[in-house]
């Protein structure tokens, strides 16, 4: 069995701790850490995740892959902190953060731990999509431990995660984004500084926003035109060369066959992708700050109630792609 991290805090400056291997987090630490290890052969890596198959598989393919590298397993974030003074972290949403970053074997207490030194040399990034305020408030604990901390949730979905051409939207402080920039860009091609802690979070929930209720207005057109006869290539291709395009018609179209150039969810089933559980988590956490903010989002609140009824609908719809949605309004809504 791999042996688990050995705390080695001389080879902190060396060391990237990446935590949450899931569907994203696993694309994105194999290609920071290969591109890493090609830049610097001496760079050391450490997993963690709440599920130790998942860093066992990983840290076996990236072993294989690099046979040379450095790769270790860390069994909780405050071993990953010790290790490693860049962190990055992947988690499903605020709860996880919370838990991975407060708690007694979190990051932050860690922090607390170290000398002051090592405290402020280190740099966390969170790329996961949370509530905006727990995000400001966990990078204000992380600051006031010594550490510094970015908000820097992505677009462009587990495709773009795999190949590298992420888009990250960050917040934080100046300083920050310079020394994180150059970690964001083996993962992705464009880091956008959106303003201080929160703004990154606050752009990728708008964002989302956007994207929810798209998805669902190419399903009901997709749906719609092959009522009225029409060949579904034809009218995504339709679509996506006039005014209607956009990424959920002509990247994640929900018909199979409907982009032979490409490989959307719906040729697997609606496996892989953005789980429709997290496109419900994303719209209330846009309802939820619209309601604190007094700014409306009707068609948002919308949005998310025609999946959350998917999702009661057909329970098996929750893992796979929010274009399924397209299938559940195929089907028939609940009336
Ligand atoms: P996922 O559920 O596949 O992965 C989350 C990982 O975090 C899992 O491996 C889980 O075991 C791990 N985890 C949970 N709690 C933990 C803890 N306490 N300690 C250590 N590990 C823990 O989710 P995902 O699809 O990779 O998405 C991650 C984030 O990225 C979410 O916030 C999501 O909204 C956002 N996002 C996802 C996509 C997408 O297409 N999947 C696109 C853009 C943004």
């Amino acid at each position: 069995m791999r042996p688990t991290c050995r705390i080695l805090t001389h080879s902190r400056s060396k060391s990237i701790s990446f935590i949450g291997l899931g569907r994203m987090g696993s694309e994105m630490a194999y290609n920071l850490f290969s591109k890493r290890f090609t830049e610097a052969n001496d760079s050391r890596f450490v997993v963690c995740d709440a599920i130790p198959a998942a860093t066992t598989r990983f840290a076996d393919n990236f072993q294989k892959q690099f046979p040379r590298a450095h790769i270790t397993i860390a069994a909780t974030p405050e071993e990953a902190t010790l290790a490693s003074e860049m962190i990055v972290t992947m988690l499903p949403s605020s709860p996880h953060v919370r838990q991975v970053y407060l708690n007694s074997s979190g990051i932050i207490p860690t922090l607390r731990s170290l000398s002051q030194a090592d405290a402020s040399s280190t740099i966390c990034i969170d790329s996961t999509t949370l509530d905006v305020q727990v995000g400001r408030d966990v990078a204000a604990e992380a600051h006031a431990a010594g550490g510094a901390m970015l908000d820097a949730p992505v677009s462009g979905g587990v495709s773009g995660a795999k190949a590298g051409t992420l888009s990250f939207l960050v917040g934080s402080s100046e300083q920050a984004f310079s020394r994180a920039s150059p970690i964001l860009a083996l993962m992705g091609q464009r880091i956008i500084h959106c303003g201080p802690s929160g703004s990154g979070l606050a752009a990728k929930i708008c964002n989302n926003l956007v994207l929810g209720v798209e998805q669902i207005v190419v399903a009901e057109a997709m749906l719609l035109g092959q009522r009225l006869g029409l060949d579904p290539v034809v009218l995504a291709s339709v679509i996506n060369n006039s005014t209607g395009a956009c990424w959920s018609s002509s990247v994640n179209n929900p018909v199979p066959g409907a982009l032979p150039e490409k490989s959307p969810p719906c040729e697997r089933d609606f496996d892989g992708g953005f789980a429709t559980a997290l496109m419900i988590k994303d719209l209330g956490l846009a309802t939820e700050v619209s309601k604190l903010s007094g700014s409306p989002v009707p068609l948002g609140e919308a949005a998310e109630g025609i999946y959350a009824d998917a999702v009661e609908r057909y329970p098996e719809l929750s893992k796979k792609d929010f274009s399924s949605v397209y299938r559940y309004l195929g089907e028939g809504r609940k009336e």
